[in-house]
């Protein structure tokens, strides 16, 4: 990539909160490159103009944060196999006056997991909470990077089903061997010590309601791995639980991170520069950004 200024971006409503413009721009700096990372407001009605506007403005990538990340699919040119099974995209790259979507949380989550925990996923069972959006991105890479089995509880059972059968149809494709199943939430908490690592994708916990926490840890296995996506706090509540119940804990800042992190080096081909971007967004954070 030549060293001409580029402009680069996330669109979001509302997305005045996002902490990508001050970690985007940090890494670009850091790097040398004089590129800007500009936070754009988009309402949903406006969404088909403002990713026509990518193009026509000579905008070289954004990001997509709530509410676009699912509307956002049809009006690109291409996008990725995974972005596509989990049904959301949040990397836009142009290249050649062409638009390719790319989902990184999922790989960015696996890839925070596995650089703070050391955890081998291909002996690991695990159980996740939640069926979402953030779930099911990291359920589908869990699976890609070959987690032994996966077991889903969700407050709303029939869509934790429904995101059973789309990673089994997945793991079909992809020929994998994940055992995937569903548990109500009271059997899972029965069953915990069968499990090497707990993912907690739903908000409960997060900021301002930082004392709830989705399930009592009571019984789980020596060296168990409990991870948290919420960053804000940093620690949750259930976090806090984990440990004091001698589990090896993960937060949710490693993902927004690495998500990051992906996505920087799908914009510039540089390798993105991963501590001073988590120091600018660490030291937001701390000042009380969200
Ligand atoms: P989402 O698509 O709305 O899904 C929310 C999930 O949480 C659903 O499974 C929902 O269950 C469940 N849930 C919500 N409130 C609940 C409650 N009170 N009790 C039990 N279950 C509840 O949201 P999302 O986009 O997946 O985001 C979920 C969380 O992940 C948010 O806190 C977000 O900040 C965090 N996140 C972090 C990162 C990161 O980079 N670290 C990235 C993305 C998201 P139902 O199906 O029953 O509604």
């Amino acid at each position: 990539m030549t060293n001409q200024p580029l402009l680069f971006g996330v669109i979001g409503h509302p997305v005045a909160h996002s902490l990508s413009p001050i970690m985007h721009q940090a890494a670009f700096n850091t790097l040398g490159l004089p590129h800007h990372y500009h936070a754009f407001d988009v309402a949903p009605e406006n969404l088909k103009d403002a990713i026509r506007g990518i193009k026509t403005l000579g905008i070289k990538g954004v990001n997509v944060t709530i509410p676009h990340k699912e509307n956002v699919i049809p009006l690109l040119d291409e996008v990725d196999p995974e972005a596509r099974t989990i049904g959301a995209v949040n990397t836009v790259v142009e290249r050649d006056g062409m638009l390719y979507g790319y989902n990184t949380d999922g790989e960015g989550y696996v890839r925070s997991l596995i650089e703070e925990t050391g955890i081998q996923l291909n002996q690991t069972d695990a159980v996740m909470i939640g069926a979402g959006g953030a779930a099911k991105a990291i359920s589908v890479y869990l699976l890609k990077h070959g987690i032994r089995s996966l077991t889903i509880i969700n407050r709303t059972y029939t869509k934790a089903h429904t995101l059973a059968k789309q990673l089994t149809v997945y793991a079909e494709e992809q020929d994998l061997s994940t055992d995937i199943t569903v548990l109500d939430w009271e059997e899972a908490v029965v069953k915990q010590y069968s499990f090497q690592l707990f993912v907690q994708t739903t908000p409960i916990g997060m900021w301002p309601n930082i004392d709830q926490t989705p399930l009592t840890i009571s019984n789980i296995q020596p060296g168990a791995v409990v991870s948290d996506i919420i960053y804000n706090p940093l620690e949750t509540a259930f976090l806090h639980e984990a440990q004091r119940a001698g589990a090896t804990i993960h937060s949710g800042l490693g993902m927004f991170i690495h998500q990051g992190a992906l996505a920087f080096e799908y914009f510039t081909s540089h390798k993105a520069p991963i501590d001073k971007m988590k120091s600018m967004v660490l030291n937001r954070l701390q000042q009380g950004g969200t």
